[in-house]
């Protein structure tokens, strides 16, 4: 099974290990770059984004993390974990970064404040049935890149907002899969990581067929 990482500085950590386990993947806490280095994926949950920011660059994560990125690491963002990997943040903390994973702009709190926290049954493209969405002072995506896949929208008063995307390896909903007992969205992401992988390993043996 792949190894999944889920960044453990703020959040919840525990839901998303749980949630990729039954999916069918390891998973592990990761705190430090050294941790960072041997995961085949990493989940950034939900939580605070402003405050999850911070806490990377405390830990010495920040550098290690865009690396891996860049170099085709798949990730996973919920909520705080969708503003962390957009390239964008409107109306982010004074000084917030983000990783830049996904040619997005996330509006953070969008749909309100705690008490517009709510749940639908949302259709999500490549899975058969609605999810049921947990939208908890979410994000939701106000421009989406060319390369950027929409995977679902949510219509709340009368309009419509992006609430789940994927460019590539890098997949982000503006909900929270890992409070329910709805294994889909980590098993769709499992795949992603299986599939890199071996897209990796393949092209690793070519390179030392050479
Ligand atoms: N509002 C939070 C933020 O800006 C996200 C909330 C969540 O992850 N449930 O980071």
């Amino acid at each position: 099974a792949p190894l999944i990482g889920v960044l453990a500085v703020q959040g919840d950590v525990v839901e998303h290990v749980r949630a990729l386990t039954l999916a069918g993947a390891q998973a592990v806490p990761v705190r430090r770059p050294a941790e960072l280095a041997t995961v085949d994926g990493l989940v950034i949950p939900g939580g605070e984004s402003s405050t999850i920011d911070r806490l990377i660059r405390i830990f010495e994560l920040d550098a290690p993390l865009r690396a891996r990125l860049a170099d085709g690491m798949p990730a996973f963002g919920s909520c705080a974990g969708m503003i962390l990997l957009s390239g964008q943040i409107l109306d982010g903390h004074r000084d917030q970064r983000c990783l830049g994973a996904l040619d997005i702009s996330t509006r953070r709190n969008a749909f309100g404040r705690q008490v517009d926290s709510f749940e639908v049954d949302l259709p999500v493209t490549g899975l058969a049935e609605p999810f049921r969405a947990v939208f908890i002072r979410a994000p939701w995506v106000e421009r989406v890149g060319e390369d950027v896949e929409v995977l679902a929208r949510v219509e709340r008063e009368g309009s419509e907002h992006v609430v789940a995307v994927r460019q590539g390896r890098v997949l982000a909903t503006s909900f929270h899969p890992e409070m329910t007992d709805d294994p889909r969205i980590h098993a769709l992401f499992v795949e992603m990581v299986r599939e890199a992988g071996s897209i990796d390993s393949r092209a690793n043996t070519r390179a030392t067929a050479r």
